[in-house]
């Protein structure tokens, strides 16, 4: 373990953040990572659990405990090959990820947690740093081909693992580039996306080839579904790849935005978080967009208190909005949670993203029940309060009022997978709308359907990022042990 008495000696070190004012004119990260020394000190407060419920609490299990030793002791070498050994994007997950771990460490007991995400944000970043991280090549090559559908990071883990064990694999992605909400709704100042060029130029070394502006399927012509990101040129028939393919994963997301149909919804103005934030990342990667919907000047009014409103709000700030005001339906959340209650479970309570801190009204309780305009555009928002009684909202009577507003952005969640991709691949749904199929040990992420498998969002609904990469190496798994009988991919 990291120092026996390190977790009685030192206080938990937060990353820094660059001040708002300076963060705020650009798009960059401004997350300062801790250097050698600090992570070393976090590494030391690790109590080396003999049940580490950080490692149970983490969707891709990390080896927690045995990384924060090794950075306790220097050895960062090893640090990464253990924090490698079970999960491919580390660079991604040290940005992003909510850090389930950190709720679930047993120093949150009662004190603070082991910065668990700072440590392998700290990891990765120096491995690459010093040139560690290099392709892996498969010493036997299997001659199986695989079709993967969707490059975002549960198809992305998926052929990683599978080319190292030696298939070929191909991913077709309907947007421009990889690295699905990765690359495009995930801001660019919470991850920049060098990091997903960067293991893009990997995998292509292991032999992964990527088809990108390919669509397999179509898309519906109307409806929400119809908005989804899609820069595609060329189209891929499913039958055409189940034909051509031994094994076809289908990682394609849970892009279907949930709307609002409320009175003015047709208003100019109202536009989805998904239509909104891949064009920030559009321009800001240099290209060009027709129209970009822009917040400059305007008050914008979030609707939907997630991480994907938090998202809007601070790309709102960084075009310079006049105000920026986040709607949450649900009553405010408790600033501390009952620790006694939830650990080591994810808990409950009022969280206060980065972009919250750059300046935004939060208000909770509240519905919207009208948009209203002028000369076809929104002007305002007509709500009410609302109260959760008798196992449903009611509407507190006297408590509605309009609030200005020139721009809306929808980000109330994702309803379900693009239904004519599954259908497009005769793919059973679950009550959800998801691609339905298990994760039983054996035989998990396998369809109805004959060597079609589905993994990530497009299997379990939205979620992390996290677990679309434990889905993905879990899936490729299946996979490897369908076409070759056996697999020694980890689980
Ligand atoms: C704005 C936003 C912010 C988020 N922030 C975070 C965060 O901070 N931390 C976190 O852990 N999670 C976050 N999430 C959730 C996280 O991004 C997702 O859970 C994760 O990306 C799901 O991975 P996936 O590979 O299953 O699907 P996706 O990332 O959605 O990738 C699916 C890919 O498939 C492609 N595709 C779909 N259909 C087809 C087709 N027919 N043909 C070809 N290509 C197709 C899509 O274009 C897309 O590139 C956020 C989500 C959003 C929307
Ligand atoms: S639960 Fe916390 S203290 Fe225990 S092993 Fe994991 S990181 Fe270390």
């Amino acid at each position: 373990m990291g120092k026996v008495t390190g977790f009685l000696e030192f206080d938990r070190l937060e990353e820094g953040y660059e001040p708002v004012e300076k963060r705020v004119k650009n798009y960059k990260e401004f997350v300062i990572g801790l250097n050698a020394e600090q992570a070393k000190i976090q590494g030391a407060r690790c109590m080396d659990c003999g049940t580490p419920f950080c490692n149970n609490g983490c969707p891709v299990n990390n080896i927690i405990p045995d990384f924060n030793d090794l950075v306790y002791t220097g050895d960062w070498k090893n640090a990464i090959t253990v924090l490698h050994s079970t999960n491919n994007f580390p660079e991604f997950t040290g940005r992003i990820c909510p850090a389930p771990c950190e709720a679930a460490c047993t120093l949150n007991v009662n004190g603070d947690a082991v910065g668990i995400k700072s440590i392998e944000h700290a990891i990765i970043d120096r491995a690459w740093a010093e040139g560690w991280v290099k392709p892996q090549l498969p010493k036997v090559k299997t001659g199986k081909k695989i079709a993967i559908v969707g490059a975002g990071p549960a198809g992305l883990a998926a052929a990683q693992q599978l080319a190292r064990a030696g298939h070929e694999v191909t991913v077709f992605e309907k947007n421009d580039t990889v690295g699905g909400l990765l690359r495009y709704g995930i801001p660019d100042f919470k991850m920049e996306k060098s990091h997903i060029d960067l293991r893009v130029k990997q995998m292509e070394a292991e032999g992964v080839v990527f088809k990108t502006n390919t669509m397999v399927g179509e898309l519906p012509k109307t409806g929400a579904a119809s908005k989804v990101t899609n820069w595609a040129t060329t189209t891929v028939s499913p039958e055409q790849l189940k034909k051509d393919f031994d094994a076809v994963l289908l990682t394609g997301g849970a892009e279907q935005s949930r709307d609002l149909p409320v009175p003015g919804r047709e208003l100019a103005g109202i536009h989805f978080a998904m239509e909104f934030l891949p064009q920030q990342n559009k321009v800001n990667a240099g290209g060009k967009v027709k129209d970009q919907i822009m917040a400059t000047g305007k008050n914008v009014i979030v609707i939907g208190g997630g991480d994907t409103g938090s998202d809007c709000v601070g790309t709102s700030n960084r075009h310079g909005a006049k105000s920026v005001v986040q709607f949450e339906l649900m009553p405010m959340p408790p600033e501390q949670e009952n620790r006694e209650l939830t650990w080591p479970y994810w808990p409950y309570k009022l969280r206060t993203s980065s972009s919250h801190e750059e300046g935004c009204e939060r208000e909770f309780a509240i519905a919207t029940k009208e948009f209203i305009g002028e000369g076809g555009k929104v002007t305002g928002v007509k709500t009410v309060r609302v109260e959760f009684k008798n196992g449903k909202f009611e509407e507190v009577a006297g408590s509605e009022q309009t609030l200005k507003a020139d721009l809306v952005l929808l980000a109330m969640g994702f309803t379900n997978p693009v239904e004519t991709i599954l259908t497009g691949f005769g793919v059973d749904k679950d009550s959800r709308g998801n691609a339905k199929a298990s994760t039983d040990f054996i035989g998990g992420y396998t369809t109805n359907v004959d060597k079609v498998f589905a993994a990530g969002d497009m299997r379990r609904g939205q979620s992390l990022v996290v677990w679309a990469i434990r889905e993905g190496r879990q899936a490729a798994r299946t996979i490897d042990e369908f076409l070759m009988g056996a697999s020694t991919l980890p689980r």
